[in-house]
């Protein structure tokens, strides 16, 4: 059985055409990227990696990252996003390898290849967020890094996540989140460490309703990034 929610891919489907206008539903992910680019640049250096972005939607991130010298796999699902990413990309003189397959698929036909592994706001959208972490596992070198960046479960961030943005912000699209799909940090550690991969550091990502502004924060109690790394082989 295959580990994609066909609604959620519709949904993403279904906006696709506007992935990079930076005042539409994706508004929320180009704001955050240049936060999350520098959280993983800061981590380590992309120039000459071979990084794989798993759920890579039009492209938002896997543009950064090769921006930054990384050599991009990335994979999605959703063919309408796929396409804007291949059309984007042309505009941007970027050579990132789109491909339309599913964590599993990439980890069964590139095992171990990867230096760097980027899995952001993905884990909340697919039925096994277990198995998705377990092929970014397999993906990834021994001693390479794994990126995964999802939303908390409580009742904070149901009242943030739901309904602030999705109903009084109207920062995402009503029914963007399934709040049953919410991730707690020690749930992703422990899918994480059933995996073999080990936490590094992880970083809560705020949001200020006045100024507009997102930013990062030690609180993990809504929107959160995770650093972990597979170990070396012994
Ligand atoms: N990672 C990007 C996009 C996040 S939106 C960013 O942070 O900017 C979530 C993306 O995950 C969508 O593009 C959706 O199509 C994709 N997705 C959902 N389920 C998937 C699956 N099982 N395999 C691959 N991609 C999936």
């Amino acid at each position: 059985m295959e580990n994609v929610d066909s609604q959620e891919i519709r949904k993403f489907e279904a906006l696709a055409s506007r992935w990079w206008d930076p005042n539409s539903e994706f508004k929320p992910l180009h704001e955050i990227n240049p936060l999350r680019m520098n959280y993983i640049s800061q981590k380590l250096n992309l120039a000459g990696k071979r990084v794989a972005d798993i759920g890579c939607g039009g492209g938002i991130l896997a543009e950064a990252m090769a921006h930054h010298g990384a050599r991009v796999t990335a994979v999605d699902m959703a063919d309408a996003s796929l396409s804007v990413a291949r059309l984007h990309q042309l505009q941007s003189k970027l050579d990132i390898d789109y491909r339309k397959q599913s964590a599993e698929q990439l980890a069964a036909a590139e095992p171990a290849q990867f230096d760097v592994v980027t899995c952001l706001e993905m884990l909340e959208h697919v039925p096994s967020p277990a198995a998705v972490i377990q092929a970014c596992h397999d993906m990834v070198k021994p001693g390479g890094a794994v990126f995964f960046s999802t939303i908390n479960r409580n009742p904070k961030s149901y009242v943030f996540a739901i309904l602030g943005a999705e109903y009084v912000l109207n920062l995402l699209p009503r029914g963007t989140h399934d709040y049953a799909r919410f991730i707690k940090p020690s749930e992703l550690a422990q899918w994480s460490r059933d995996s073999d991969l080990n936490l590094q550091d992880q970083i809560g990502m705020g949001y200020n309703p006045l100024t507009k502004k997102y930013f990062l924060q030690a609180n993990l109690d809504v929107n959160y990034l995770a650093h972990y790394t597979r170990p070396d082989c012994a």
